[in-house]
């Protein structure tokens, strides 16, 4: 399995001529390590259009699905909206949404099912929420699991991407604290066991990363876990030389397990 390494830009940059070039920036040197490694650079809907018309190795993502087709909805895009470009990806049940944005457990759920219907490829965040803390972010995290895959069919669940981003690692949080590679690489395990339940053996076949103030600086403690799949990344992602930083890492270790 490749790494994956998958950018947030949230509500940033501000022009399109800086989210060009911060595609570009990766874009021309993707063929370096596009062997080992996958680069997703999930972008503010705005800038969709423009930016999955000339990528060719990196590919696009969205931020955010409507858990409808159609209609009413005010601000919301749907998924027959983001079909109209090459959008290969969406955040789902990104803690800042839930948080922020009263993104509930079964609305989470009712987004990956049409994205999955739209063939988009959910990457669905666990570890958000108001009460989050170090004690009881496995039961959290379990929780969140099972709500996000209830109703799935193994095929769906196996097509999926999965992230162990506990809140209190984000690095905009109110103090934040980065993970320990070892603490990550367990609590991706444990989402491995979960995944296992549902969909057997094949369960080490599907991504599982981990986010949280991943950065060139700290990277390589998350990269030398095998099982660690690759990283969410939401500020270095901002920097170019930082962001490939974190994709090099990821490549080197991956480069070096095979
Ligand atoms: C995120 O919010 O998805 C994230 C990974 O942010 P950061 O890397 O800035 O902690």
């Amino acid at each position: 399995m490749k790494k994956l390494i998958v950018a947030n830009w949230k509500m940033n940059p501000q022009t399109l001529a800086e989210a060009r070039k911060l595609v570009s920036s990766c874009e021309h040197r993707m063929n370096t390590v596009s062997d080992h490694t996958e680069v997703v650079m999930c972008t503010p809907f705005v800038f969709l259009p423009a930016l999955t018309h000339y990528t060719h190795h990196v590919k696009i993502g969205a931020q955010n699905i409507s858990w409808q087709e159609s209609g009413a909805l005010t601000g919301e895009i749907s998924g027959q909206q983001l079909n109209n470009f090459k959008v290969s990806h969406v955040i789902v049940g990104h803690s800042e949404r839930r948080l922020y944005l009263g993104e509930t457990d079964s609305v989470v759920n009712l987004k990956i099912i049409m994205a999955l219907k739209h063939k988009i490829t959910p990457i669905v965040c666990l570890g958000g929420d108001e009460d989050a803390n170090k004690e009881n972010i496995k039961t959290l995290v379990t929780r969140q699991f099972r709500a996000a895959v209830k109703g799935l069919e193994e095929r769906e669940i196996k097509k999926m991407i999965y992230v162990y981003e506990p809140v209190f690692s984000i690095s905009t949080m109110k103090n934040s604290e980065p993970e320990t590679g070892e603490h990550a690489a367990l609590m991706i395990n444990h989402i491995y066991d979960l995944l296992e339940s549902k969909v057997g053996r094949s369960a080490e076949n599907i991504p599982v990363l981990y986010g949280g103030s991943v950065n060139m600086g700290n990277v390589h403690e998350y990269a030398q876990y095998p099982e660690i799949a690759g990283a969410l990344v939401g500020a270095a992602s901002l920097d170019p030389e930082n962001f490939w930083k974190v994709i090099k890492e990821f490549n080197r270790e991956s480069v070096h397990h095979y």
